[in-house]
């Protein structure tokens, strides 16, 4: 093995070769073989069994007969279990180079002890909506045998007084067979679009929702029909035994392609017409490029690589909403933001060593994260002043001039009485600022 640079792009061919070993985990290191071997002898031994069962007398042959099959079956077995283990022992060394053995921060601000129900509840839920039902239900059923004790941590010195919402909170998602109907059918309806490219069922959850999708804001509904509309256009019809009762009956007597998406329009757009009628003007405008739609300004609605997938997020985000959800895993936001912000933490550890300095505001890190701009969910406001986050029990406020600073700068600066804002020229009095909602 040739020793790595120290250089920037050591990370990546890190990342590189561990993905490299994984795939050749996926490819040829797996089970696949030595189930096979393990079911044929398993079909050895009862062929034999069977044999024994009938025919007594014959017993001494029969096990004479077995013998050597066997052995070579269970040699087989031996063999096809290297690659494996040698696959193993390669990714291992892989992830022990990229993952240098770095020591965690240490936990002196442990806001997970205390809270290990909402823990486990995050976790099937996690499960759940990923469609790993038997694991969710396995999970469940051990989480439930044997139910975390809650620990006191420094911001939460007596879980137990809290354990009780907790608890209900955990129980319900946990206990919810509903939920898991509801992911099934979410799995369902999402298998038809991605793998079959078969809209109907689809359309027809949406139809069905219509009123509250519209009183959101979606457009699911109707980006899955112009999705079928230039199906019906490029001439792609669905799966004959899964198409709408409805549409089975008259897109039989039309022939495929832009006739029988301008029966299909005709016949579902009309409830369009008012939201989306410049979309749907322009669908209908191709109608008049039939004849060389991927050369015309339309041919992006109709060669789309990405339309499957777009409907297929939008759809995935809706159902959840409607649940109640967000449409990404919370756990897994939390630990992918957990794992951006690790180096962080660490490099702060070690600075905080050296100057020795403490951590001692356990509402908001001491440092800033650079995360993406998917997982910045709500603004945050820190004072000018004080340069401290606002709190709950420290909210901004805004002073008639406009300038906005937090609760307790406005105390400091006031003492009560009238004061100047730090930003203007402009005097007020405490009680006509106003509190601002972030
Ligand atoms: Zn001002």
């Amino acid at each position: 093995m040739t020793p790595q640079p120290p250089t920037s792009s050591s990370s990546t061919s890190g990342m590189h070769e561990l993905l490299e070993q994984l795939e050749t985990l996926e490819k040829t290191a797996n089970l696949r073989s030595s189930i096979d071997d393990v079911q044929n002898a398993i079909d050895l031994l009862t062929t034999a069994r069977a044999n024994l069962a009938a025919e007594p007398q014959s017993a001494p042959l029969t096990l004479a007969k077995l013998q050597d099959p066997l052995k070579r079956n269970l040699e087989q077995a031996q063999k096809d279990l290297k690659p494996i283990y040698s696959g193993l022992n390669k990714y291992g060394k892989a992830l022990d180079k990229k993952f240098k053995d770095k020591p965690l921060p240490s936990a002196s601000n442990d806001a997970l002890s205390s809270h290990p129900q909402l823990i486990n509840r995050a976790i099937a839920m996690h499960l759940l909506r990923g469609g790993e039902f038997a694991v969710a239900s396995t999970f469940v059923q051990e989480a439930s045998r044997n139910p975390p004790h809650p620990e006191p941590t420094p911001s939460t010195p007596n879980p137990a007084l809290e354990d009780s919402w907790e608890k209900e909170l955990a129980e319900d998602a946990l206990n919810s067979e509903k939920l898991q109907e509801q992911f099934e059918e979410m799995y369902h309806i999402l298998d038809e679009l991605r793998k079959k490219k078969n809209l109907a069922p689809a359309i027809a959850w949406a139809r069905q929702r219509s009123d509250v999708l519209e009183a959101r804001g979606s457009n699911l509904e109707f980006e899955l029909c112009r999705l079928q509309f230039a199906c019906y256009y490029v001439g792609h019809r669905p799966p004959s035994d899964d198409v709408m009762e409805d549409s089975d009956a008259n897109s039989d007597s039309t022939a495929p392609g832009p006739m029988e998406a301008w029966a299909y329009a005709r016949r579902e757009f009309t409830t369009f017409q008012r939201r989306y009628s410049r979309e749907v003007r322009q669908l209908m405008g191709a109608m008049a490029y039939w004849s060389n739609i991927t050369e015309s300004p339309y041919s992006r609605y109709f060669y789309n690589d990405y339309a499957w997938e777009d409907v297929a997020t939008s759809f995935t985000r809706e159902f959840c909403s409607l649940l109640g959800l967000s449409a990404d895993s919370p756990l897994y936001i939390a630990a992918t933001a957990g794992a951006i912000a690790l180096p962080h933490l660490l490099k702060l550890q070690s600075i905080m060593e050296k100057t020795r300095t403490e951590w001692t505001t356990q509402n908001e890190l001491p440092v800033e994260i650079p995360l993406p701009p998917s997982y910045h969910f709500h603004s945050i406001f820190v004072c000018p002043v004080s340069k401290e986050q606002s709190t709950d029990k420290n909210p901004p406020v805004m002073m008639p001039c406009g300038h906005v600073i937090a609760t307790e700068s406005l105390q400091r600066l006031s003492k009560g009485g009238r004061f100047k804002c730090p930003y203007c020229p402009g005097e007020s009095h405490p009680r006509e600022a106003v509190k601002v909602f972030l």
